[in-house]
């Protein structure tokens, strides 16, 4: 996520140095265009989970109802004897579990709260109903038993009906008068890895998800003056009924998340061979492109310096939001930034970063509940890298000064406990604290490396950590190691003294 309604003191002394130049991004001409095979191709679909979802949006009862089948794959080495879902929306059942953050309650809820949740209608595997429990203090978490333990390398078959109660906010989960938003919102299988089973709640602090890459195939009803932008390749829109049903498909993705509109427009362009949607819902003309360019300008320039993004297609999606939110394919914007004629800094920082999580989040994937420096850091520092490609290396410099550093220089003192980049996100005190030292000092970080290295080797590093982590979950120390590896020397004290 973009955290932008933070340190609005502090902030605002910063806006006024970088808030005036931005009417500088142009579409970036004479950079060939970059046409590899996608890798795409290197990744094993045997091993992947493989989710086939059919829902069906009930605009007047706030409902979607439907049922998700999924092939899960034990990769592991040992038999299992449960398998873990994820269901975050029973996260917003009750305020105390909300994982909107205090600070933002007012806003999000609109005022009042009121609750959403999922109910699991049934689940089988090969027509026989299979038990489950529902655990975790904040209900998200789903056990299933499979009739027989999974074995290492065996594939189960699982189906689930369900049924979302739509909470009425501006959240990954929610709706208002424009938009339905379905960010976290089907069972999603916990990642099983070194530590065993991932079962955090969904927790109020960043953005506190862990999930390995699968295949999905996902059909979405809606009524027929409804558009819909999801993750993924739009195959077909068929009409029935006064009912539209799109079919979107993505393979070796991390998630699934759409937003529904009867106001949407879409523009359509794309950069190499990368084809970018834009939807709004209103606002000038010159904002909407603008919106577009700089969607093109970040692609392009994190296609050149990182490596090429791995699917064939994106899109940028103005809604019912706080700030700004990553998926995979999709980004939530605040529709505010469309209209607001101050917010035009924000439309184009907030773009830049989450279309950067594209490459650290989503195609470099992380635990974003114990590590979420891993990709924070990244996609904050990606926004320094975006200037300095549409601007000078001179403005980026000064952004990465003014953004970050000062920030976190006036900042600092505040910090209560433990000054730590690594922690998990319970841990951070509060949103501040996880603002200033997981995106700002994470991205001083990266900037420190830099200066120690050059902007050759350091690029390097970031191209071989893509290249080595792509379609994985990486960890602090796998990019560590790789820092490591491209300059050839230990770092171990540095990241010991930074994190
Ligand atoms: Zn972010």
């Amino acid at each position: 996520m973009k955290r932008l309604t933070l340190l609005l003191i502090v902030i605002l002394i910063s806006l006024n140095i970088v808030g005036c130049n931005t009417n500088k991004t142009k579409p970036i001409i004479n950079n060939d265009p970059i046409d590899v095979e996608s890798p795409l191709e290197s990744v094993d679909d045997n091993k992947l989970n493989k989710y086939d979802i059919n829902v069906e949006l009930n605009q007047t009862e706030k409902l979607l109802i439907g049922e998700a089948k999924i092939s899960y794959i034990n990769n592991e080495n040992l038999g299992l004897d449960k398998i873990y879902f994820h269901i975050y929306p029973n996260a917003y059942k009750r305020e105390e579990t909300s994982p909107v953050p205090l600070e933002d309650f007012e806003v999000v809820y609109r005022g009042v709260f009121k609750p959403g949740f999922i109910d699991i209608t049934s689940i089988s595997s090969n027509n026989e109903e299979l038990l489950y429990n529902i655990e975790g203090t904040d209900e998200t978490i789903l056990g299933i038993t499979p009739e027989a333990t999974l074995k290492p390398g065996e594939r189960i078959e699982i189906l689930i009906a369900f049924k979302i109660t739509l909470p009425p906010v501006d959240d990954r989960l929610g709706y208002g008068d424009d938009c339905y938003n379905f960010g976290n919102w089907y069972p999603i299988a916990a990642v099983y890895d070194d530590s065993g089973w991932n079962l955090d709640p969904y927790y109020a602090m960043g953005d506190p998800f862990y999930s390995d890459i699968s295949d999905y195939k996902v059909n979405i009803k809606v009524p027929e003056e409804f558009i819909v932008a999801a993750t993924g390749v739009a195959l077909e829109e068929k009409v029935l009924e006064n009912k539209k049903t799109y079919s979107f498909e993505e393979k070796s993705i991390r998630d699934f998340a759409w937003v529904a509109s009867d106001k949407f427009h879409v523009d359509v362009d794309n950069v190499d061979g990368i084809k970018i949607k834009n939807y709004y819902l209103g606002g000038s003309k010159a904002r909407n492109e603008y919106a577009m360019t700089v969607a093109k300008n970040s692609i392009k320039i994190f296609n050149k310096m990182y490596g090429k993004y791995p699917y064939k297609t994106i899109s940028i999606v103005a809604t019912q939001f706080i700030s700004g939110m990553e998926y995979p394919g999709i980004v939530f914007i605040n529709k505010d930034y469309y209209y607001n004629s101050s917010d035009q800094f924000y439309l184009e920082v907030t773009i830049a970063h989450e279309v950067a999580h594209q490459w650290w989040y989503n195609a470099v994937g992380n635990d974003e509940v114990d590590e979420a420096w891993v990709d924070e850091s990244l996609a904050a520092y990606s926004e320094v890298v975006y200037y300095e490609n549409t601007n000078s290396k001179e403005y980026g410099a000064s952004y990465m000064r003014s953004e970050y550093t000062e920030v976190y220089n006036n900042y600092k003192n505040n910090i209560q406990v433990g000054e730590r980049i690594l922690q998990p996100v319970y841990e951070f005190n509060n949103l501040n604290d996880y603002a200033v030292l997981v995106y700002y000092k994470g991205a001083m970080l990266h900037d420190a490396i830099r200066e120690e290295v050059g902007d050759e080797i350091f690029f390097k590093i970031l191209q071989t950590y893509y290249d080595e982590y792509k379609f994985k979950n990486a960890t602090s120390q796998d990019y560590i190691d790789v820092v490591e590896e491209v300059t050839g020397k230990a770092w171990d004290v540095f990241f010991n003294e930074w994190l």
